[in-house]
Parts: structure tokens; sequence; C-alpha cells
């Protein structure tokens, strides 16, 4: 799937119809999740849900404005909060187990296909047809959305953003890159003095401008509570700080894509800790460089550049990968202040970092061993 986004230029009844949307999509989902919670015994199926999108359209006329499709991925929105429930419970997992909540925060409408909308074929306008009456907007942005086949156009959203609203179209494609065969294979170690440590012994810094960015944050989240509630000054402040906060977001969305980029070109399997970073969040002390860092957009990015150029990318379980000595396999217990790896059974010396990824990057050709010689 690529992501395509752009801005949305229009009117400001325009925008109103949009916010109108957006209510009406959090309308939907909640009163789904509702049906979902009286029948609390047995719940009611997908399918029963997404029939009920249908009755609400009928008892709400203002629900009716939305398009069929985009009342379908409301209840499809609520279906998946039921679910992650389910796949909690069925995990066992400790501790809270995510029981569906009302949505209070709705940012977006959603529709699928080639239908409630109609892309101009100049590809610099969309039009949506559906009673919510946003008409035709301009799309600003250099992204070339109409070079692909409407097909292959899986979905559309209208999302808020804190500097206006955007058109976010999922185009399905299969985008393949010829891999150019690197001729080694790494193994990385995300830490918290550097951002991440190969396998090759190459340290990847922990990017400064998060820092710069979250003492501004900081600034701006203490400017927003001084002002008095419910002013005008208040609202204003909030919006500053809504914008700098998406305008981190964008940077670190960036540097994850870049750095994922390089480092999927130059190798041939890569190798990685599968980390909780839910559960390591919980951890006060690490709490602010791993979210900082942002690992898991960092994956995220890694993952994907993985499959479009055809490459392994194995994430290991997180046992003993600083503790193991990747020389010998004798376990080198260390306290995390303890830098640098001394084994007294083989006599390797290595930076803990390095250590720790040459233990990843064995472990993934060992579970890549197994999956082989186990396919048919
Ligand atoms: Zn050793």
């Amino acid at each position: 799937m690529l992501t395509l986004e752009y801005k949305l230029d229009g009117k400001h009844t325009q925008y109103a119809a949009i916010e109108e949307g957006i209510r009406v999509m959090q309308f939907i989902r909640n009163k789904c999740l509702r049906a979902w919670m009286d029948h609390t015994d047995e719940g009611i199926s997908k399918a029963a849900m997404s029939a009920y999108t249908a009755v609400l359209a009928k008892q709400f006329p203002f629900a009716d404005n939305l398009g069929s499709q985009a009342r379908q991925a409301a209840s499809e929105r609520a279906w998946k909060a039921v679910e992650r429930f389910y796949a909690d419970c069925d995990a066992k997992k400790p501790g809270k187990k995510g029981y569906p909540r009302f949505q209070k925060d709705c940012r977006s409408i959603e529709y699928k296909a080639t239908s409630g909308w109609q892309l101009a074929s100049d590809g610099r306008h969309i039009t949506f047809s559906d009673g919510l009456g946003v008409g035709t907007l301009r799309l600003i942005g250099t992204r070339n959305i109409e070079t692909f086949p409407e097909q292959q156009i899986k979905r559309v959203r209208i999302i808020r953003r804190a500097d206006g609203y955007y058109a976010q179209f999922c185009v399905e494609v299969e985008r393949q890159v010829e891999h150019i065969p690197a001729g080694k294979q790494l193994g990385i170690d995300m830490g918290l003095n550097a951002f991440y440590t190969d396998s090759d012994g190459y340290t990847e810094d922990n990017p400064r401008h998060y820092r710069k960015a979250e003492k501004k944050l900081k600034k701006l989240g203490q400017r927003v509570s001084r002002k008095k509630k419910g002013s005008n000054n208040r609202k204003k402040s909030r919006k500053t700080l809504a914008k700098h906060h998406l305008k981190v977001q964008r940077q670190r969305e960036e540097h994850a894509k870049k750095l994922a980029r390089a480092l999927v070109t130059s190798t041939d399997l890569i190798a990685f800790e599968d980390l909780q970073v839910r559960n390591l969040v919980k951890n006060h002390y690490l709490a602010k460089s791993i979210s900082d860092a942002g690992w898991s957009t960092f994956l995220g990015w890694v993952r994907y550049y993985a499959k479009l150029h055809g490459i392994g990318c194995v994430a290991v379980p997180p046992a003993y990968t600083s503790q193991v000595c990747s020389g010998c396999h004798a376990i080198v217990k260390k306290s995390l202040s303890v830098r640098t790896h001394c084994c007294p059974h083989c006599g390797l010396i290595l930076d803990r970092d390095v250590n720790a990824a040459l233990n990843i990057l064995q472990e993934a050709i060992r579970i890549l061993g197994h999956r082989t010689t186990a396919a048919p």
C-alpha cells in the first residue's frame, strides 16, 4: 500500500461540512460499539454491526448524509476496537485488556473504493458526492495521484490536522524494487545511548532535533497552561502547540523513513529485536528516550522497505542478547552501565551494543535456517 497525501483547499462552508462528517463518523462508530456492549453476553457480529449502520441511517437523517461506504467504514472502526479487545483476551495479556471505549477525538472520514468521491482527470481536484455537501476541493501537493488507475485507490480519507484538512489516498501497488546485493547481513541493536548500533560496529546517533523540538514543546505547553481557561488566548496558544506537535511528528517520520531506506539498501538481511515498546514505555526511566526515538516508527519503515526490496527482515525474541557472548555463547552478566563486553571465556572484547547486534543477527540466521528447512 502506498499512501499519498494532499492538503485540501476549499471554502469555510466546505470545511464545516467536513467537520459535520467527522462528527457523524464518530457517532456511528460509537453507536455500533454501544450495540455490541448492549449484547453483554455474546456481543454482536461484525456483519450485524455493519447492517446496523443502515438502521442508523433510517433513524437519524444526519447519519444518512454520510455515504453508505463511509458508514461502513465507521462500523469497521468499532469492530476493530472489539477485535483488539478479543485478541488481548485470547493472548491472556496481563494487565488492562483494552476494553473498547467510546471515541471523543475522531479526526477523519473514510471512503472506500470508488464510491462517494470522484477525482478530476487532471488530478488536481476531488469531489465528494454524498449528502454531506462537501463538494469539490482543490488538492495541494505534487503526488501524481492521477497516474494510478482509479480501481487501485482502495481508500480515501479526509483528515483534520492542526494546520488544516488533508486528503489521504491509499493506493494498492505491488511495488518491487530491484535490490542490488550488498553482500552483507546486519543485526541492529536499538539502544538508549545511540539510535541504533549495527553488527558491523556502526553507530547511528539519536537525532538531535528531537531534543530541541521537545524543549520547544514543553515551553509551548507551559504557555497554554498559563493562559486563562476558556479564553481566546488559550485557544490560540493551543493551536500553536498542536501545530508544533504535528511538525515534530513529521520530522520523526521523515527521519525514520530516510534512515530505514538507507539501511535496507545497504544489506541483504536485517535483524532486530522484537521490542515490546509498549512494555518498555511503562518504565518511566526509559520512557522518554523510547517514545522520543520513535523506534516503532523506524521499525515500521524498515519492514516496509525490506518488503519492497525483497530482503529478509527478522524480529528476534529479545532474550539475553546483551548478556550472551557473540564469540563463544557463554553468558557474561553485566549491568546497564557496563559499556564494554569482555568475555573471560574466549577473550572477546567488544562494544556492548555491537555484541548485542551480533547476537541478534546470529539468532535471526538461526531462525531463518529453521524456517527454510521446515518449508516443503
Ligand atoms: Zn566469549
